[in-house]
């Protein structure tokens, strides 16, 4: 990013600039980035990501990644190895890699410390019994019978739970901190419960799991985290963080910041909303690249660059917003133009017949394939009789200001010559198949050698060299902002948020294109070879992104 570019504030960057001017925490700065391994990453993730491994850079700290795996129901190896990757795509290494299930001896140990000090005790009220008694925001909660049993009752029961003497529900550990506090959050919290199922990495080792709350702080604190960023729904749950870490010997103290989290327009930054779209079939899969996951928009062509940029520009607040996909879409842009080979492919295909070229005559035209940075090079494009322009850039009855083809006018082939649309073919049902011109041979080299105005430069592709494939175009995933406002978010899956074009025309450099590698194609939009589908003997592009913001245009009219 260049430095005069605006950026929000970033509260958290400022918090931590302070605490190492005053040697808080050894002057070090220690972050973590700690996703549960239940779904793939979003672009709201890559928020927290920036954020976290972005001030450790900054400041010479570390970070971590850390697999928050408590809950084995719906964690997977799938979803780990997709983080890990979608994390180093982002272009950042972490320092370590952890599992919170490795600490699960190590929580056992502090749970039983708590037992120990009279601070935690086995319940065995129900689920449901244990909702009635929390009470409410208006009303203190009251005290299970079971809170004051004996320090070796609890152990022994904590114990037995461990060792699976219990079923699903029948006990669970409980903090013993105030059943009258103002946060629910501090009334008697559960800190392990009974769950008899299997852990995609501790098997059936384990059939008691540790709570978020308790896990996380300790978790954090084993890792010697300094600043635990988190966002702003669990700000309640902040004097538990500290609650936990102050009543067990803890080998550091890190401290819970929260940041709001990132919504977008047009689309859903929730793994279990996500998950849906996936389960029921509405996208082809994670990465589908109408997808706001990671791997959705890296399989649609977005660069790591373009999503750090764009999570530089938001910037880190409190207060909740929804950002305007455009944002997004800016970012993208502007990593784009520089880096984007230039090349033609018509989307549209109508035939063109040069009339006054000969059959068997071809030339080669060099063209450039970036318009600014020479160290692209070029390539040779031939020029042929029959060649295929977008019906787009033809109208019959033009507007005067329609500076393309339309009858007796004259536009230039891009790289080539000027031509003169004399007769217009059309099928038994009246639609234009065909357009057949004339070139003036005195204009190549972009001269015109009387000096008349020729405005209009449209793209083209010869019909002898032409490869066929097959385009993607992707608009928003959702028709409305917010699609969450409402009962059913799916109602508003936007139907057309893919045309599938099987038909263009490419000039023959494109079948050798690399997956992963960002062209422009000439006045249509940036376009990336799928990194699924796409073969050089059937190439297939997805657009990345249009060449400038439709979607403002049409609210703007
Ligand atoms: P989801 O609701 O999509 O499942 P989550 O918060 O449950 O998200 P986690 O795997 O727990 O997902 O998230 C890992 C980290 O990413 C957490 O610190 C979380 O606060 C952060 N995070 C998740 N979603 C966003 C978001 N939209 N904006 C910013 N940070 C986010
Ligand atoms: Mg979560």
């Amino acid at each position: 990013m260049n430095n005069d570019t605006p950026t929000a504030g970033n509260f958290i960057r400022n918090m931590i600039a302070q605490d190492v001017a005053s040697n808080k925490h050894d002057g070090r700065v220690y972050t973590r980035f700690p996703p549960e391994p239940n779904g793939y990453l979003h672009i709201g993730h890559a928020k927290s990501i920036c954020l976290n491994f972005g001030l450790a850079q900054q400041y010479n700290g570390n970070c971590n990644l850390r697999f928050d795996d408590t809950n084995p129901e719906k964690e997977s190896e799938e979803y780990m190895r997709s983080i890990q990757e979608d994390v180093s795509w982002l272009g950042f290494n972490w320092t370590e890699l952890h599992y919170a299930s490795d600490y699960f001896e190590a929580l056992y140990q502090f749970a039983l410390e708590l037992i120990d000090k009279k601070l935690a005790y086995v319940d065995s009220l129900s689920a449901d019994q244990m909702r009635e008694y929390r009470g409410t925001l208006t009303e203190a909660g009251k005290s299970s019978p079971h809170r004051d049993r004996p320090v070796a009752e609890n152990r022994d029961l904590f114990k037995r739970m461990k060792n699976g003497e219990f079923a699903d529900g029948e006990h669970a550990l409980r903090a013993r901190i105030d059943m009258s506090s103002p946060n629910l959050n501090m009334r008697d919290p559960v800190l392990y419960r009974i769950r008899h199922v299997e852990h995609y990495r501790t098997g059936n080792k384990w059939c008691i799991y540790p709570m978020y709350d308790y896990t996380h702080c300790l978790s954090d604190a084993l890792e010697h985290i300094t600043h635990s960023l988190c966002t702003l729904e669990f700000e309640d749950h902040r004097p538990l963080y500290d609650w936990v870490l102050d009543n067990v010997s803890a080998p550091s103290r890190p401290e819970q910041t929260e940041f709001s989290r990132l919504n977008l327009q047009y689309t859903v930054l929730s793994k279990r909303k996500l998950i849906q779209l996936v389960e029921q079939g509405h996208v082809s899969g994670w990465d589908d690249p109408r997808m706001p996951t990671i791997s959705g928009i890296r399989r649609r062509g977005y660069t790591p660059a373009a999503v750090r940029d764009f999570c530089e520009r938001i910037g880190v607040t409190k207060k909740n917003s929804t950002v305007d996909m455009s944002l997004l879409e800016n970012s993208l842009r502007e990593d784009l133009n520089p880096i984007a080979r230039r090349a033609m492919a018509v989307l549209k295909p109508l035939k063109l017949v040069i009339t006054n070229y000969p059959k068997d005559k071809s030339e080669k035209l060099t063209a450039r394939n970036h318009p600014k940075d020479e160290s692209f090079g070029t390539r040779e494009l031939r020029l042929t009789r029959e060649l295929y322009v977008d019906h787009d850039d033809f109208m019959e009855d033009p507007p005067r200001k329609f500076f393309r083809l339309g009858p007796g006018r004259e536009v230039r082939l891009r790289y080539g010559y000027c031509i003169t649309c004399n007769e217009v073919i059309k099928d038994d049902a009246g639609n234009v198949i065909e357009l057949h011109c004339t070139y003036d041979p005195e204009t190549g080299g972009g001269q015109t050698p009387d000096g008349r105005k020729v405005k209009g430069i449209i793209h083209w592709v010869s019909a002898d060299d032409a490869v066929d494939a097959e385009i993607r175009l992707y608009d928003r995933l959702f028709n409305v902002e917010n699609p969450l406002q409402g009962d059913d978010y799916i109602e508003h899956l936007n139907p057309e948020s893919l045309t599938v074009i099987s038909n263009a025309k490419l000039e023959p450099s494109l079948a050798e294109a690399n997956t992963e590698t960002p062209y422009q194609f000439e006045r249509v939009g940036f376009f990336t070879p799928d990194s699924v589908d796409h073969t050089s003997d059937a190439p297939v592009f997805n657009r990345t992104v249009t060449l400038r913001d439709s979607w403002a245009k049409q609210k703007n009219r």
